[in-house]
């Protein structure tokens, strides 16, 4: 097999809303590429529905706005384990950066006075959510990604990155493999950033698109390098029955609310002042009580539903036109005139890769040491402005404030370093896991043991979850990881092979899972999406910290913790 070399000042391992911005920023200086395994615009920021959050101010119905109240309900709705000085430097940059996106050209929907519309969502005391209609993530991508070709950012499309280059706690470049001509390419670059997006797929119900499969934690786990706070992954509240393909809070921003069996607006129940604006946490686990004590609705009674018809045909078609034709096409349901059925999905990582707010480089410890020149940014990296409970819309903002920030601090490292000498030899590891793949003879397909690990996640580690399903779940996936290794492929392809695709995202999603399932196993209280039936309570005493956990070969993850920063505001009771 071939294996092709190139020099590149700074690589970026993904083309979602958080590499192409980190790109932007350096290529003024530097020859930049970014490898991904799609084309870059089909990235999965390209699904994002419902908005971006910066208080703009510009829709004054609940007072006015500031980046303080948005910072508050951020930290309230990380469940206090959000770091307060990513959260504050986040909200602070918000919108200028909603701003600079607009300057950039990205068609924002309007108020009647021409200002940047904004609509309300979970969490948020005020409606300070900026949108295009419900397709917000893909003019913002396609807007990205033209300013990056004006910038001549060169792309490497559907290589799958295989490998960190990391020697003396010095990052060198990456390993990918080419899937439409099969060779090996070592890439050696000054820096590398991981913006792989998050890994939704490890699970059965997902609003995550296929090539969410988290090979950026499985790359950095795989390499020693710690995982953080991945006993959260987020399930929000409204995904398609039974598909779980998104139906944004967008929905419920414009006035949609969820009933019941019974036709009852429960959420006014669990939550009296917010309703069916709600955090997500706490709206998943009113909808799965509901289901448990027998008010969903459907034959299974495993289901809630959705309403939007009584805000009229005509405001639906112009703010929420994606949903309209989703639900018609996936569930036969025409929502300018019925609910929409829905359950819990799971939907997003708030926790991933240890990441320095101030610069974005990967933390290698639990000291807090960094890798150099390795950075991470967007929904694989854990600055954390998240925490416990990531509340709608943070992401996208995320993606934009700190993909910018690693492309600042990149632009300043690489200016001071020398191209990284490489052994010779970087490439080899991935021919061997190519060939080996290649030529199995082994009895196990890649479709069968992700179905498997699929279902382990969706009964083990979902919604609620406790001490012993979380430890049946592990040594579930113990038996699934020494099956992998005996891995055959069906397809024989030379060209796109997406068999191979997948066995090799398989290899990562096995790594991740093993991360979620110790990190939940360790937290023992309920904080956040982590609900533990076995410890129902949030525990500030012993658990108000971040979990990092380390792969060890042959044995149980190894698990250390990090401290929270609590600057503002100190931990209370959360009330909506
Ligand atoms: C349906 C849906 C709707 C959403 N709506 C909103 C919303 O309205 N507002 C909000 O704030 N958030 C929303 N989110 C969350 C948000 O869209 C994502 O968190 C965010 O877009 C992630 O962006 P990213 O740049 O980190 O990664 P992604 O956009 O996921 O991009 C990942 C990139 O990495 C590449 N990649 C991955 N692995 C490899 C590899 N091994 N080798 C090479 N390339 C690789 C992929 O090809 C891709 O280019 C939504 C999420 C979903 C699922």
């Amino acid at each position: 097999m071939n294996i092709k070399n190139h020099y590149h000042d700074v690589i970026i391992i993904g083309a979602g809303l958080a590499g192409t911005r980190a790109a932007i920023e350096v290529a003024s200086i530097a020859d930049v590429a970014v490898i991904t395994k799609v084309f870059p615009t089909r990235s999965h920021s390209t699904t994002a529905q419902g908005g971006v959050a910066a208080s703009l101010n510009n829709n004054k119905a609940k007072g006015e706005d500031s980046w303080e109240l948005h910072m508050f309900d951020t930290v309230k709705g990380s469940d206090y384990l959000g770091d307060q000085n990513a959260i504050e430097y986040m909200c602070k940059e918000a919108p200028p950066t909603v701003i600079e996106l607009e300057h950039m050209g990205v068609p924002f929907s309007r108020m009647p006075d021409g200002k940047i519309a904004q609509r309300d969502f979970g969490g948020h005391s005020r409606p300070r959510i900026a949108y295009a209609a419900d397709r917000t993530g893909h003019v913002m991508l396609h807007t990205l990604y033209e300013q990056s070709i004006k910038e001549n950012v060169h792309y490497y499309s559907e290589f799958v990155v295989t490998q960190l280059i990391i020697d003396n706690n010095v990052c060198k470049g990456v390993v990918a493999y080419d899937l439409r001509k099969r060779n090996v390419h070592v890439f050696s670059a000054k820096s590398v950033l991981i913006a792989t997006g998050g890994g939704g797929r490890i699970y059965k119900v997902t609003s995550n698109a296929h090539e969410s499969t988290g090979d950026g934690f499985g790359l950095i786990y795989k390499s020693g390098l710690p995982l953080q706070d991945m006993e959260f992954p987020q399930f929000h509240p409204t995904g398609l029955y039974p598909l779980g393909i998104l139906i944004t809070e967008g929905v419920r921003g414009e006035g949609g609310f969820l009933l019941n069996g019974k036709g009852e607006r429960f959420m006014e129940k669990y939550a009296p002042e917010f309703k069916d604006l709600a955090p997500r946490d706490l709206t998943s686990r009113a909808i799965y009580t509901e289901i448990m004590e027998g008010r969903g609705v459907g034959p299974k009674k495993d289901h809630v539903l959705l309403q939007i018809h009584h805000i009229g045909k005509k405001a639906i078609l112009e703010k929420l036109p994606e949903i309209y034709q989703f639900t018609i096409t996936y569930a036969g349901v025409d929502c300018t005139k019925e609910p929409i059925p829905v359950m819990p999905t799971m939907h997003y990582y708030m926790g991933g890769i240890p990441t320095n707010y101030e610069d974005g480089l990967v933390i290698a410890d639990d000291k807090g040491n960094t890798v150099k020149g390795l950075y991470a940014a967007g929904e694989a990296a854990c600055e954390s402005v998240h925490g416990g409970n990531r509340l709608g819309a943070n992401s996208l903002v995320d993606t934009v404030v700190f993909g910018r920030k690693a492309g600042k601090h990149m632009y300043k490292y690489i200016q001071q370093v020398d191209k990284p000498e490489l052994k010779g030899d970087e490439g080899k590891q991935t021919v061997e896991m190519i060939t080996n793949l290649t030529n199995s003879t082994g009895q196990e397909l890649v479709s069968k043991l992700r179905e498997n690990l699929q279902d382990i996640m969706w009964q083990k580690c979902s919604v609620f979850r406790d001490e012993k399903t979380l430890k049946e779940g592990l040594s579930a996936l113990k038996e699934l990881q020494k099956r992998y290794e005996n891995v055959r492929l069906i397809d024989k392809a030379s060209t796109f092979n997406m068999e191979m695709k997948e066995a090799i995202e398989l290899g990562n999603m096995l790594e991740y899972a093993e991360a979620t399932l110790a990190s939940a196993i360790y937290r023992k209280e309920s904080r956040g999406a982590h609900s533990r039936v076995d410890y129902p309570k949030r525990d500030d005493q012993n658990f108000l910290k971040h979990t990092l956990v380390f792969r060890v070969q042959g044995a149980t993850p190894r698990i250390a913790t990090r401290d929270v920063s609590i600057t503002r505001y100190k931990p209370q009771e959360r009330r909506y």
